[in-house]
């Protein structure tokens, strides 16, 4: 065969091959991008486990009419322009490729205003060459991005759908983490017609303190400490349950690095490291952990779902976590009754 550039639609399956696993990937996708535009509220709706369809609606800044196109291309994006801003990243996207390997894998249509227009656009790429066709729709300021039939063009991911129950498992889920990640945003999410998560703003602890009851449940809410440490710019704070009242369950452990999910190892290890013998064999630790440092000291551009960061002074980070929590620990087990709790 000669060597030939691939076609647009092609090139775009084969990078959402790397990003778009399941339903649940694309919302985390969707997500992060009202995220990113400043959305206070998002509107999650569900159809099917997502394969018939998702349905993300969001209040924030809106894309304006003639970025409808880009916004659907591939390697375009408003949110770096040089290496310097890769290197210093503050928002949760920057590929540019999102929106692009979606498109190219279901029937979606972006719907839009920007508070600068009078009235909202909509537009669909289709085909092998991804032509984006652009007309008048109603919306309010801000987006809503529609995912139907995903993976109908490629059979083979198709296949590896679990049922609608499993797929809506993995998507409430991530919601949860999201949810977690951002307190000031209220939430929304419905499965079928039916509203299964409504979560206010929460602007106060007493209302952060209830929507971690909600997420992570009574008994997470009640034994978990509020902790709070900081050396030099680096900061970590957040719920942690002392050793003694760990579930024997894996339950809430959940960290966040700048505002970003994580399944760090370093964190995970310096975690457990923290709690060192005193858990049991069959106990787990249950956290839900911020860590937030300068955005220059770590490498978000390693996974391209992001799940993974590389720490600069990667040492340091580690040590400072696994001293910060074992302090905060060793005060817990001390006085199990007098922490702050949640
Ligand atoms: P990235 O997030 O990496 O920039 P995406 O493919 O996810 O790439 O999105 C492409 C661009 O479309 C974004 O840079 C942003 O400008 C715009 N965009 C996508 N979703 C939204 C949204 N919900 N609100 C405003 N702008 C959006
Ligand atoms: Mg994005």
């Amino acid at each position: 065969m000669p060597i030939q550039i691939l076609p647009p639609q092609l090139a775009n399956q084969i990078a959402a091959g790397e990003v778009v696993e399941r339903p649940a990937s694309v919302v985390k996708e969707l997500v992060e991008n009202s995220l990113d535009a400043g959305a206070s509220h998002i509107e999650i709706e569900i159809e099917k486990g997502g394969s018939k369809l998702i349905r993300v609606r969001d209040n924030g800044s809106g894309i304006a009419e003639h970025e409808l196109v880009l916004a659907l291309s591939r390697h375009a994006t408003s949110k770096i322009t040089d290496l310097s801003d890769l290197e210093a990243i503050c928002s949760l996207g920057f590929r540019g490729e999102a929106l692009a390997s979606i498109s190219s894998v279901s029937r979606l249509t972006l719907t839009s205003r920007t508070a600068a227009q009078e009235a909202a656009w909509q537009a669909s790429a289709e085909g092998r060459d991804m032509q984006v066709s652009v007309k008048p729709a109603a919306h309010p300021v801000g987006t809503s991005i529609e995912v139907l039939d995903l993976f109908f063009n490629t059979p083979a991911r198709r296949k590896f759908l679990r049922t609608d129950k499993t797929e809506f498992g993995h998507i409430d889920e991530l919601v949860k983490r999201l949810a977690l990640s951002r307190f000031d945003v209220s939430w929304q999410l419905s499965h079928n017609g039916q509203t299964v998560r409504r979560l206010k703003a929460a602007d106060t602890a007493e209302q952060r303190q209830k929507r971690v009851a909600t997420l992570c449940g009574r008994a997470f809410a009640e034994q978990a400490a509020f902790i709070e440490n900081q050396y030099g710019d680096v900061k970590i704070w957040g719920y942690i349950v002392a050793p003694q009242a760990c579930p024997t369950q894996p339950g809430c452990q959940y960290s966040y690095v700048n505002g970003r999910m994580m399944r760090d190892k370093l964190l995970n290890h310096a975690i457990r490291q923290a709690y060192g013998d005193s858990l049991s064999a069959e106990q787990q630790p249950a956290f839900v952990l911020y860590l937030e440092l300068d955005p220059r000291q770590v490498d978000v551009n390693v996974h391209p779902a992001k799940h993974e960061v590389r720490f600069h002074q990667a040492r340091l980070i580690h040590d400072f976590i696994v001293s910060a929590l074992s302090d905060a620990l060793a005060q817990l087990s001390a006085t199990p009754a007098a922490g702050h709790y949640v």
